[in-house]
């Protein structure tokens, strides 16, 4: 008797995707730096190339109520301790390439991760529960979800 017309499976691509760029998003924390750690890692196992990005919170600074006629005093501030900082890291990893943006720090990383090209984001995690979670919600989580590449998320275990 005839075997019934099954189609056959799909075949399995053989091609492995390729990670030339990863986009390490930090906020100059610890978690950040541990972040870090395994971006070191990842790079050289994979041959790629790390590009560094913290977001200047511009939304949070308005909700300081900082404002002041004639422009934001805390902004200058801001980004010249994002300059400095950010200086401090690319003596860590001085290929590099560093990248300082303003806005809203969720949406910037999931934007940013494709108009920079890069495969794969890093970043760190408090991972807060509760009341925490509640009121400070988690950057983490909602690059997980909205990011168009995988993100591996590190947490410091204090
Ligand atoms: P979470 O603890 O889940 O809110 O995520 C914190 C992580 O999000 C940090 O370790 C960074 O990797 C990333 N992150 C938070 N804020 C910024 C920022 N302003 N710029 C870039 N990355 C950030």
């Amino acid at each position: 008797m005839e075997p019934p017309n099954v189609n056959p499976a799909p075949e399995k691509s053989t091609k492995q995707p390729a990670v030339f760029r990863i986009l390490l998003a930090t906020d100059f924390s610890l978690q950040a730096e541990l972040a870090l750690e395994w971006g070191l890692r990842l790079r050289e196992t994979l041959g790629a190339k790390l590009i560094l990005l913290h977001v200047i919170d511009i939304f949070s600074l308005a909700e300081l109520s900082c404002r002041a006629m004639g422009g934001d005093p805390l902004l200058p501030m801001l980004r010249d301790e994002a300059r400095r900082n950010m200086e401090q890291w690319r003596t860590w990893v001085p290929d590099a390439e560093t990248i300082v943006r303003e806005g809203s720090p969720r949406p910037v990383i999931v934007e940013a991760a494709v108009e920079l090209e890069c495969q794969m984001i890093i970043m760190g995690t408090h991972g807060r529960s509760g009341l925490a979670h509640l009121v400070l919600g988690s950057v983490a989580e909602y690059v997980v979800r909205y990011s168009k590449v995988p993100v591996l998320t590190v947490r410091l275990h204090v």
